[in-house]
């Protein structure tokens, strides 16, 4: 019988002497020790009392022993369930009651409050060195597993939505969810078993655990496997690395150090950007710092990856590239569900085998934003430009409503990101007594220097209509953001709430 994430991806793992896993301290982890981490884990999951399909609940410090738990999870076809290492008592309690999670593995500092909220579930833990009692458990357990049988259709992993526009969803992901946008990608973006993919995400996210993860497994590549993101550390490693995967801030980072240079790149072949939009800006700081073009590309946790920017061919900045082979995508009327000619904004509707098969316990959810036919419906605004590229113009719920006209905040984030002395900009719409909504604009001012709101305000008002025009303009130190670096504008609506009433 067969388990199609574990022949594809772990199997080949399997005497495999070479290095999977580069770590911060310069030691190797070869594919084949990693894999039996991973079954003794499977082991112990098993002797732990979870049977296939159960859920385990993950809140541990990214090591090779967590990312081994993932492969863990293929194995004895148990649900794996990680969660962000910033979620506190609250969230985790629902996390763990929504999932019904069959047993948890979270850091030891986070024990007890675990041990409280986890109910009948069984918690084990997982040191950021690799130590604790699920170590322990799978210590006493044989270095081989039998993998157990799984279909195409079985989850493989709930992973919950990152929580910018409301309350998290658990997105239920298949086996051949992951595998199939998996094979796809290491096509797409070329890696091969030479490639080194320099690994600084996170892996309780999608783009770090399934975009990364998956991609290197599938091609039979290795990874600099760094604990987290940080610039020292990053500029040590990518002269040994021939690709990196980044969310936006990663770069922007790495282009505010004058180290960061043409030479310190010279072996690498690819950096991607996702998770978040990428100015045009960095797009074109980087091209000239680097002689490299970022490839971005879009894609959710509930997909994986649905587009991206060509391998060979131009990149556009400001744009996501075309959808992925075997991905349809579609901008359809966010009233009607009719689909809009191209270079019209509406939403975007994707269908291929990346989609997920629903959210986890939300049947209403899942029938609003999953069609019949197979199109689920993002939430993101975007429009096909004359040349096929997607351009993601933002998300449904960050729309805002002034009088009567729809405005998207990314035309006018734009025109304030041009702005002289002004590095970069949201706009918010929040309750206002005449208009419904009023625009707000902030702006986090380019190092060193002071915005000049009124010139500011009259370059705006030349280059965009009256009704578009932010009514109130702050300027802050730094726009809220998540760990994948996404703008929290849930966060500016609280605090800008009051400002017209
Ligand atoms: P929630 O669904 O809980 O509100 P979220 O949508 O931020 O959270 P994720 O699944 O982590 O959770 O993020 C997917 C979203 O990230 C996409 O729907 C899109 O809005 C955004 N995104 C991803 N890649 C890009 C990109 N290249 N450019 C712009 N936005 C992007
Ligand atoms: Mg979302």
């Amino acid at each position: 019988m067969a388990n199609p994430l574990y022949d594809r991806l772990l199997a080949p793992l399997k005497g495999r002497d070479t290095t999977f896993l580069t770590l911060q301290d310069g030691t190797h982890l070869s594919g084949d020790a990693f894999l039996r981490i991973a079954a003794r884990q499977a082991g112990a999951l098993a002797a732990a009392g979870l049977k296939p399909g159960d859920r385990l609940a993950v809140q541990v410090e990214k090591s090779p022993e967590a990312l081994a738990l993932y492969a863990a999870c293929v194995m004895s076809g148990v649900v794996f369930l990680p969660l962000n290492t910033a979620y506190k008592a609250d969230e985790l309690e629902y996390f763990v009651s929504d999932s019904a999670a069959g047993a948890v593995v979270c850091g030891p500092a986070s024990e007890e409050t675990l041990r409280r909220i986890a109910g009948a579930a069984r918690v084990l833990t997982l040191d950021a060195d690799g130590t604790g009692s699920l170590s322990d458990a799978a210590a006493g357990q044989p270095d081989q597993f039998r993998p157990v049988d799984r279909t195409d259709d079985d989850l493989a992993a709930l992973l919950y939505t990152s929580g910018t526009t409301g309350r998290s969803k658990g997105a239920m992901l298949s086996q051949s969810n992951l595998l199939s946008n998996a094979l796809t990608l290491v096509e797409e973006w070329r890696f091969t078993p030479q490639d080194v993919l320099l690994h600084a995400l996170p892996i309780f996210h999608t783009h770090g655990l399934f975009v990364a993860s998956n991609v290197v497994l599938a091609a039979g590549a290795s990874m600099i496997y760094l604990p987290k993101f940080d610039v020292d550390t990053v500029l040590r490693f990518l002269p040994q690395a021939t690709s990196m995967m980044g969310v936006p801030t990663f770069y922007t980072r790495l282009l505010a150090d004058p180290r960061f240079d043409r030479a310190i790149c010279s072996g690498m072949r690819l950096f991607t950007s996702g998770s978040a939009p990428l100015l045009a800006e960095t797009h074109k700081a980087f091209e000239a710092r680097t002689g490299h073009r970022i490839l971005e590309r879009y894609g959710m946790t509930e997909t994986n990856m649905n587009t991206s920017n060509p391998y060979e061919g131009e990149r556009r900045a400001g744009t996501v590239g075309f959808p992925l082979p075997g991905v349809e995508l579609k901008i359809t009327d966010p009233e009607t569900g009719a689909t809009l000619p191209d270079g019209e904004a509406g939403i975007i509707e994707v269908r291929g085998p990346n989609v997920f098969q629903g959210y986890w316990q939300m049947p209403e959810k899942t029938k609003a934003e999953l069609r019949e036919d197979g199109f689920f419906i993002t939430g993101d605004i975007g429009l096909v430009d004359p040349d096929g590229y997607v351009q993601i113009v933002g998300r449904a719920k960050d729309l805002i409503i002034s009088g009567g006209y729809n405005i998207y905040p990314k035309e006018v984030e734009l025109v304030l990101d041009d702005q002289p002395g002004v590095l970069e900009s949201a706009v918010i719409g929040v309750p206002h007594p005449d208009f419904g909504e009023g625009v707000v604009g902030v702006l986090v001012a380019a190092p060193g220097a002071t915005p000049d709101l009124d010139a500011i305000r009259a370059s705006v008002g030349e280059k965009l209509a009256r009704f578009k025009q932010p009514k109130v303009l702050e300027v802050v130190s730094e726009l809220p953001r998540n760990t994948m670096g996404k703008v929290q504008k849930n966060i500016l609506r609280d605090q800008y709430a009051g400002v017209f009433s």
